[in-house]
C-alpha cells in the first residue's frame, strides 16, 4: 500500500473502536489552507508563556476593559439576554454602531439595513470576502497587512495582488497602485490606523484610493479597528470621502477601544446592497454573535467623549515609554501615528533575519516581538523588520526595556 493510503486509511476509525494503526497522522487540510501555518500570535504567544518572556507580541491589553462595560454584560445575563440574538445583530447594537458612526464621520447609515454585527473584526471581514468576492477575481493587499486577509482571500478562492509599503513612512506607491489595477479587479482591502507599521492613511492617499476605485468601479474593505487610537493625525474613514459609501465596506470592532479583545463583537457598514452578500455570509458562518455581550456593547459604544480622549491619553504615554525605551536600547524606532503598535529595525543587534532577531529575543533576553516576514507575499520584505506592542501596562513596558537594555548589544 502507498504511503499515502496509509495516511488517507488511518483516518478512518476501525469499526470496533480500536486504532488500525499507530502510525502518526499527516496533517490534512483543503488546498486553500495548505501554505497557512499556525497563526504568529497563537506562536508568538505560546513561547512566551514557555519561556516567562515579557509578552509585547499578541496584541492584547494586560490590563481590564471598564467597569461599566463590564456590568452591562453582567445585568445582561442576570436579565436573561441569553438566548439567539437576531442574525445581524441586536437593534440596541446596531443602533449604537449607526450613533457612533454618524459622529465620527457625518455618514447617516440605516441601522437595520446597513450594519451587520459579527463575531469580532475577523469575523466582519471573512464574511466580506466570501459574501462578495468571486474565485478568480482580484483583491488588492497593501503589505505589509493583517494574516487573516490572505487566509480569508484564500478561502474565497480570490487572486491576491499586493503593493509594499516601505519604511520610513509606509507611504503608498501610487505608481505601482495604478499599475497592479486590471479589469478583473474586484477590490481594495485596506487598514488605516494600520497594522502592523502603525502608518495612518493621509487624506492625499486616501484621495488616490477613492479616484481608482470611482474609476474603475472597485469596491474598498477598509479595516479601522484602531480609529480610537490616533495620535499624529486625525482618522479619516474612506467612506466619508465623495462618491465612496456606496462601494465601501467599513469593518471594526470594540476590542481594542475598550480593552475587551476576548469579546469578539464586530461589525460591517455598507450600503444594502453589498450588505446582502456580506450577511449571507455571515449567517452560516456564525449566525448570530453572543447576545449578551452585544448588550454591553451598545453601552460602551455610548461612552462619553471623555472615555476615548482618557483612551487615548493613557496610550500616548505608554506609546512615549515604548518608543523612547526602544531608541535607548538602539533600535532604529519608525514613527507610529495610530494603532498600538510600532515597528523597528533590528539590525544593529547582527541578527540574521527578523524571525532569528524574534527566537534570540525571547530565549536570551526574555522579551516577545513579532518577526514581520509573514506579513508579506515576499517574506524578504519583512526581514528587518519586528513589531512590538505597548498596549500593556506601564510597568511591563518599562521592565521590557529595562531586560532589552540589560542584554541587546550593538554589533559592529
Ligand atoms: N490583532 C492582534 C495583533 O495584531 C492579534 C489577534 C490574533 O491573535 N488573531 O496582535
Amino acid at each position: 500500500m502507498a504511503a499515502s493510503s496509509v495516511s488517507a486509511a488511518a483516518a478512518v476509525p476501525a469499526q470496533d473502536g480500536a486504532a488500525q494503526n499507530s502510525a502518526p497522522k499527516t496533517p490534512q487540510a483543503a488546498k486553500r489552507l495548505e501554505k497557512f501555518k499556525t497563526t504568529i500570535f497563537t506562536q508568538m504567544s505560546s513561547l512566551a508563556i514557555k519561556h516567562g518572556a515579557i509578552n509585547l507580541g499578541q496584541g492584547f491589553p494586560n490590563f481590564d476593559g471598564p467597569e461599566f462595560v463590564k456590568e452591562a454584560a453582567i445585568q445582561a445575563i442576570r436579565d436573561g439576554k441569553n438566548q439567539y440574538a437576531r442574525g445581524y445583530g441586536i437593534p440596541d447594537l446596531n443602533s449604537a454602531v449607526a450613533e457612533r458612526f454618524k459622529k465620527d464621520t457625518g455618514l447617516s447609515v440605516d441601522p437595520e439595513k446597513e450594519i451587520t454585527i459579527t463575531s469580532g473584526c475577523t469575523e466582519a471581514i471573512a464574511a466580506t470576502m466570501l459574501g462578495l468576492i468571486n474565485p478568480g477575481d482580484e483583491v488588492i493587499l497593501f503589505a505589509p497587512y493583517y494574516d487573516s486577509y490572505e487566509a480569508t482571500l484564500s478561502m474565497a478562492s480570490a487572486k491576491i495582488k499586493c503593493v509594499t509599503l516601505r519604511p520610513p513612512n509606509f507611504s503608498i506607491p501610487v505608481d505601482e497602485l495604478k499599475s497592479i489595477v486590471s479589469k478583473n479587479t474586484r477590490a481594495i482591502l485596506m487598514n488605516t490606523p494600520h497594522n502592523p507599521t502603525g502608518k495612518m492613511f493621509t487624506r492625499e492617499e486616501l484621495n488616490v484610493i477613492a479616484s481608482l476605485c470611482i474609476e474603475h468601479d472597485i469596491l474598498v474593505f477598509s479595516d479601522e479597528v484602531y480609529d480610537k487610537l490616533a495620535f499624529e493625525m486625525d482618522h479619516i474613514s474612506i467612506a466619508s470621502l465623495p462618491g465612496m459609501y456606496e462601494r465601501t465596506v467599513t469593518l471594526n470592532s470594540l476590542g481594542k477601544t475598550f480593552s475587551l479583545t476576548g469579546w469578539k463583537i464586530g461589525w460591517a457598514i455598507a450600503p444594502a446592497h453589498l450588505t446582502w452578500g456580506l450577511r449571507q455570509a455571515h449567517s452560516y458562518l456564525t449566525f448570530a454573535t453572543s447576545t449578551p455581550m452585544q448588550f454591553a456593547a451598545g453601552t460602551a459604544l455610548r461612552a462619553p467623549d471623555s472615555y476615548y480622549e482618557e483612551l487615548r491619553r493613557d496610550y500616548l504615554v505608554k506609546k512615549s515609554i515604548l518608543v523612547e525605551g526602544l531608541k535607548s536600547v538602539g533600535f532604529k524606532v519608525y514613527p507610529s501615528s495610530g494603532t498600538y503598535f510600532v515597528i523597528v529595525d533590528h539590525t544593529p543587534f547582527g541578527l540574521e533575519n527578523d524571525v532569528a532577531f524574534c527566537e534570540y529575543l525571547i530565549k536570551e533576553v526574555g522579551v516577545v516581538a513579532i518577526p514581520t516576514s509573514v506579513f508579506y507575499l515576499n517574506p524578504e520584505d519583512g526581514k528587518n523588520l519586528v513589531r512590538f506592542t505597548f498596549c500593556k501596562d506601564e510597568g511591563t513596558l518599562r521592565s521590557a526595556v529595562e531586560r532589552m537594555k540589560e542584554k541587546l548589544v550593538k554589533k559592529g
